[in-house]
């Protein structure tokens, strides 16, 4: 009985390495040359679990024959980290392929836990907001500009080593989230306490203006820390940043560190006209208790389930709490929304990367 229990565990990789060698056993390569068209990025493939030369040129080379890509990773505080991606960024270069790398462990991060990146209350007492679900101290957006140089010169020095050898950056990306300008959870009301947050937002008691004035700032760090210094040594490149991407104004979806509010539609900053980033990450979730309503099919296609039909695109009656919203989607359409919760917001569980 145990025995079975743990079969599936010892069965399944143990290590980056071997979960590749798995992905790339239950997938086919293409059957079409994948042309200009962008490899898909698999937040698996960052780390190849292997310093061996020969067996990483196979695996970039299956990766590549299945439209994969492999990313290169920069880890400030692990020196090996760069020689890494640059070995990997060689190899792509000597092969024809695009030269990937994820940036993000260099991102972070602007609050660094000082006195200096607090709010300031009104008797002069720094304040952190600790409504987000991390152990960052989340500070004053606007005490932090003297964070930017130090986290721009790690991304410069990196592009900068890529440069020397005429490594040729094709697609950078991070994944820059909880830290730094965040309008959501408990923000609003520790700006709101916050002298400097109250001088630098006139307007503050309208949540519009505040959001404004933080996902302007947010832009603002984005494009000095990230886009500029790759795109003032490699201007054809790809850069962007999780959930930065054009749009209509509007945002339905919650973030897992968001606390949920009454709307299920929320007014959104252009945000991505101002970073300077040259390629949108947008995010395709559904609210987030959705996340486990099986009305999202794309969802379940890429994990590999069979299609549903159309009297049953909506798995919601699994869960009593949903309801469906809105008119039911076409036959073979892309639902991004099928579900809403019932019942009032009630604290969630805190998640943690
Ligand atoms: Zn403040």
């Amino acid at each position: 009985m145990i025995f079975s229990l743990l079969l599936p565990l010892l069965l399944a990789p143990q290590t980056d390495y071997e979960l590749l060698r798995e992905i790339l056993r239950a997938t086919e390569p293409l059957e079409a040359p994948r042309g200009e068209r962008l490899p898909l990025y698999l937040w698996t493939a960052q780390s190849l679990g292997t310093r061996d030369e020969a067996a990483l040129e196979s695996l970039v080379r299956e990766l590549d024959a299945r439209g994969m890509a492999a990313l290169g990773s920069w880890k400030p505080d692990d020196p090996e980290s760069l020689e890494e991606a640059l070995r990997l960024a060689r190899l792509q270069k000597r092969l024809g392929l695009p030269i990937s790398v994820n940036a993000t462990a260099a991102t972070y991060g602007f609050f660094d836990g000082s006195e200096r990146t607090a709010h300031v209350d009104n008797e002069g007492r720094p304040l952190f907001d600790g409504s987000f679900p991390t152990e960052r101290k989340m500070g004053c957006p606007f005490a932090i500009d003297h964070r930017i140089p130090v986290i721009r010169d790690r991304i410069r020095s990196a592009v900068e080593a890529y440069r020397k050898e005429s490594l040729a950056i094709h697609f950078l990306y991070a994944d820059w989230e909880v830290d730094g300008p965040l309008e959501w959870n408990g923000a609003w009301e520790s700006s709101r306490k916050c002298q400097r947050c109250r001088r630098r937002i006139p307007n503050i008691e309208s949540f519009d203006a505040f959001q404004a004035a933080i996902r302007g700032k947010r832009a603002e760090l984005q494009k000095r820390m990230l886009a500029e210094p790759v795109l003032d040594v490699f201007p054809d490149a790809l850069v962007g940043n999780y959930a930065v991407y054009p749009h209509d104004g509007t945002r339905y979806w919650y973030d897992y560190f968001e606390q949920e509010r009454v709307e299920k539609y929320r007014k959104w900053y252009p945000e991505f006209e101002e970073t300077g980033f040259t390629f949108a990450m947008p995010v395709v979730y559904p609210w987030y208790r959705g996340y486990k309503c099986t009305g999202f099919r794309w969802t379940r296609r890429f994990a590999g389930s069979r299609p549903r039909s159309r009297s049953s695109t909506s798995s919601c009656r699994e869960l009593p709490r949903l309801r469906r919203l809105g008119p039911r989607p076409e036959a073979g359409s892309e639902s991004r929304a099928a579900c809403v919760r019932e019942e009032p917001s009630t604290p969630r569980r805190a998640l943690r990367r």
